[in-house]
């Protein structure tokens, strides 16, 4: 029986255990994530042995924001899970989630990495820096400017410039520098393409491995991914011949993105809901966060796992995410008026 069967009957199954009655009431929470359920279950077992809540989790990699919209008033969700501010945005903009209202929800997490009132919490933040070619760049700094340096002519990879990561880098710069010079910014990266962009994250770095380009634009988790691949050994070679550079360390920091959680709107067991995003952000959590998933915690005082300190210390963006949420259509927009996901010119 393939991965994807056994991935819909365990669907099933918690869904129809989630459409009984007396929901209100049980001593359990409704998690609808789009993270993947081996990233999140090691913390919600944690929850369940410390208050003995249990949770039932529907996981999918898309499509979960307009089915809590779909199901409106007799939605099971409590809380929404997933990554990147562009999704936490979407949910609000499509009206399903409310505010978390927590004293210590407000303390633990930056209010930077929180919507100014709460319909959004983050959880861990990721760093989008420049994968370089250990062999080929002899530089140890860089910044997102610089990528449209016409040193760089043929040398950089990238993903398509639609891709969420992306769109929200772009966001990040039209907050900073204006909507005018970001074009023009992103016109100069593109002029600086190897080739038509493609692939994931992962992808990049590979392309870096084999020659084809030498600096590229990803995340930071993916290189503990590769490093630590064993089902996929040649992802170790990728990570090996790639280096980290923080962008903009020296100046406004690097931009961030998140991992998050949301409150639906008509939440059954919104207590409990409360209850598990509090142990989400407390040290307990956090640490797990940063062990399995090698992200950032957000919690002060939170350290991240060994792989990620390796590649030295991060100083984020301090913009608040919120902001970023907020330019993100026009970011897409400029990613099409440049003519991005075309490639070079020449
Ligand atoms: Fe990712």
């Amino acid at each position: 029986m393939g991965v994807n069967v056994l991935r819909f009957l365990a669907g099933a199954a918690i869904a129809a255990a989630m459409s009984g009655q007396a929901l209100a009431d049980s001593n359990s929470v409704n998690i609808y994530s789009l993270r993947q359920t081996y990233l999140i279950q090691p913390l919600l077992d944690a929850f369940t042995k410390k208050t003995g809540i249990k949770t039932n989790v529907i996981f999918a990699d898309k499509g979960l924001i307009e089915r809590i919209a779909a199901e409106g008033e007799n939605s099971p969700a409590d809380l929404l899970l997933t990554a990147d501010i562009g999704l936490l945005s979407s949910a609000v903009e499509q009206g399903i989630t409310q505010p978390i209202e927590s004293k210590i929800v407000n303390a633990n997490i930056p209010a930077q990495y929180r919507a100014p009132d709460n319909q959004w919490v983050g959880l861990t933040s990721r760093a989008r820096v420049v994968y370089a070619s250990k062999e080929r760049v002899h530089q140890d700094s860089i910044t997102y400017e610089d990528l449209a340096d016409p040193k760089w002519k043929g040398r950089i990879c990238s993903r398509s410039g639609q891709h969420p990561y992306n769109v929200a880098l772009i966001a990040s710069m039209i907050a900073h520098k204006g909507d005018k010079a970001t074009k023009k910014w992103l016109e100069g990266v593109r002029e600086n393409l190897a080739v038509k962009p493609s692939g994931n994250d992962r992808a990049q770095a590979k392309a870096i491995y084999s020659g084809q380009c030498d600096l590229a634009l990803a995340n930071t988790y993916y290189m503990a991914l590769m490093a630590t691949n064993e089902k996929q050994p040649e992802q170790k070679e990728w990570a090996k011949a790639v280096k980290i550079l923080f962008p903009n360390a020296k100046g406004r920091g690097t931009h961030v993105n998140l991992s998050g959680v949301a409150l639906a709107k008509h939440a059954p067991n919104k207590a409990n809901a409360i209850k598990l995003v509090e142990f989400l952000t407390s040290d307990e959590a956090q640490k797990l966060y940063a062990e399995i998933n090698n992200e950032y915690p957000l919690k002060k005082g939170v350290e991240s796992s060994e792989i990620v300190q390796s590649w030295g210390k991060l100083k984020p963006d301090s913009l608040p995410l919120a902001e970023i949420g907020k330019n993100r259509k026009r970011a897409s927009e400029i990613v099409d008026e440049v003519g991005f996901d075309q490639g070079p010119s020449s």
